[in-house]
């Protein structure tokens, strides 16, 4: 493997919150183009590593290199690093004051200094990408939660970012919306996207993980391809949390 072709890089990341030890020691190399689902209890540090990915947290200790940028370092411009790194939350976080094409529009305006004109076309993209093209003009509280969802994809991806996070997309959503978000998160995927998920829905773990990394405690307790950890789990935490969400 190529060091060129390792997009998120992350070496002994530990992180506390006062006295509490929330990840005590992750490595992991995400490749570009790699989708990697991660599993695991609730409370195990799933979110608080995606925060640390995206320093939405500052990690404790370790290092973390994304796109070749060390972004544990104190040098570098985070704005810049966030802007790379797209993320998508279990409750969508969509402006309830602006459009739905507003709400994709600002971003690029405000941070990469689109012109209105480029980002509302780039908007109008995206949107179609999603199949949310009809709703531009329409406010987030008039959308369902998939739709909502979708809209927030987009809005992620205005930025163009080399990496996606999707911290369970689809765990707010009525059973029949899951499917919509997830068959966009498949597209992306498809079109080479490297994303991190963390997600309880294991067929699209399944389907769409080249790697599963399952977490318990702060710690990655098995890692391997969906065949290996979710049909052949080695590890009695990962088998007794599968007999809990299979
Ligand atoms: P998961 O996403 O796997 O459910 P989290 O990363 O959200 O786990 O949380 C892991 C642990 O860290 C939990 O015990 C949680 O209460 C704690 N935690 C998360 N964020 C904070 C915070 N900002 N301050 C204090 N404790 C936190
Ligand atoms: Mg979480």
């Amino acid at each position: 493997m190529e060091e060129n072709n390792i997009k998120v890089h992350v070496k002994n990341l530990k992180k506390s919150f006062g006295k509490l030890e929330v990840l005590k020691d992750i490595s992991i190399d995400i490749k570009e183009g790699e989708v990697i689902v991660l599993l695991g209890p609730s409370g195990s540090g799933k979110s608080t590593f995606l925060r640390c990915l995206n320093q939405l947290e500052q990690a404790t200790d370790g290092l973390i290199v994304v796109d070749g940028n060390e972004i544990t370092s104190k040098q570098t411009d985070i704005n810049k690093v966030r802007e790379n790194i797209g993320m998508v939350f279990q409750h969508f976080n969509l402006f309830p004051h602006k459009t739905v094409l507003e709400n994709i529009m600002m971003a690029p305006v405000e941070l990469k200094k689109m012109t209105k004109a480029e980002a509302k076309e780039e908007g109008m993209r995206l949107l179609k990408r999603v199949g949310m093209a009809e709703k531009a003009d329409v406010y987030p509280v008039q959308l369902s939660g998939g739709q909502k969802q979708r809209v927030a994809i987009a809005r992620a991806l205005a930025m163009n970012p080399d990496v996606m996070l999707f911290d369970e997309p689809t765990s707010a959503l009525d059973p029949e919306m899951v499917g919509e978000v997830l068959t966009v998160m498949k597209e992306l995927a498809a079109e080479g996207m490297t994303m991190a998920v963390v997600t309880h829905e294991i067929g699209f773990a399944r389907e769409v993980a080249n790697r599963i990394i399952f977490m318990d405690a702060g710690y990655i307790v098995e890692e391997g391809t969906p065949e290996e950890v979710i049909n052949h789990p080695k590890e009695p935490r990962t088998i007794d949390f599968l007999n809990k969400v299979l």
